[in-house]
């Protein structure tokens, strides 16, 4: 992703390798050599850097979607629930028995907690999980005859439900943008980019409905997640090779401008 007169100048070589110690991650407002405290942003400043960043996360990242297996909003629901602390790839293992099983509210509802147990068993916090969706499919059925609801508002008063997960499943099942899905990696990495300085997943959604335009809303959050899977790797970001680094808050000083063509 360098350009060729980066790789060719030896600035790389030269530059030490940015490693920090595993719990120390960058400090968005500082410069991470001299610790100097970096020029305060305008509104309208920080507003035009998150449009390049979302520009540039979607030259990068043009097929970001979400990676949870699903074939209706309600799986989608579902599978949500069990990603909380767990790797999408193991909840995609789970959902293919856990599915052809309770595939609907209806036949979720129906299983005995035991068997939902089992299936999920993997995926962590299996009693946390098996009541919330349990619970999610039996409210289901008895207050919205099955069907998934398509208001936050209802949303939110279904078992194991917070603004997360209705976000996904308004964002993706039913394309409907009404907040920005904020999870580990979209919190950490708009944090060190300087977009929000807020510490709950709320007010950093709030921060970033402000600054990103509503079409960006749902397709932003996979590509955060994208770009922290690939790139900014929690507690080992390869700030060298981003091609946001110059548009970061938390990038080291002199780094040769990215190659951000999408190359
Ligand atoms: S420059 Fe890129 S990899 Fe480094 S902290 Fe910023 S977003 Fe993450």
């Amino acid at each position: 992703m360098r350009n060729s007169k980066a790789q060719t100048s030896g600035i790389e070589q030269r530059r030490p390798a940015f490693q920090r110690p595993s719990n120390q991650l960058p400090d968005p407002d500082s410069n991470s050599r001299t610790r100097a405290k970096r020029p305060r942003e305008s509104a309208s400043d920080r507003a035009a850097r998150a449009r390049l960043i979302l520009e540039r996360m979607a030259i990068h990242y043009p097929d970001s979607r979400c990676s949870l297996d699903h074939e209706s909003p309600f799986q989608l629901l579902i599978a949500t629930i069990l990603s909380a602390q767990c790797t999408d790839a193991r909840v995609n293992i789970v959902t293919r028995e856990l599915f052809a099983k309770g595939g609907t509210a209806e036949d979720l509802a129906r299983l005995p907690q035991e068997e939902v147990s089992r299936i999920i068993h993997s995926t962590g916090f299996w009693r946390n999980k098996t009541k919330a969706i349990l619970g999610a499919a039996k409210r289901l059925v008895s207050e919205f005859g099955g069907v998934v609801p398509t208001s936050m508002e209802q949303l939110l008063t279904l078992p194991g439900v917070a603004r997360k997960t209705a976000n996904v499943v308004l964002g993706v099942g039913f394309r409907k943008a009404v907040g920005v899905v904020v999870d580990t990696h979209v919190s950490r990495i708009t944090g060190l980019l300087g977009l929000t300085k807020a510490a709950t997943p709320e007010k950093i959604e709030t921060d970033l409905m402000r600054l990103f335009p509503p079409d960006h809303w749902i397709v932003s959050s996979h590509r955060f997640i994208d770009h922290g899977r690939a790139v900014c790797i929690a507690r080992r970001p390869r700030c060298a090779e981003c091609f946001l680094s110059d548009l970061c808050r938390a990038a080291p000083p002199h780094l040769p401008a990215p190659d951000s063509s999408g190359s």
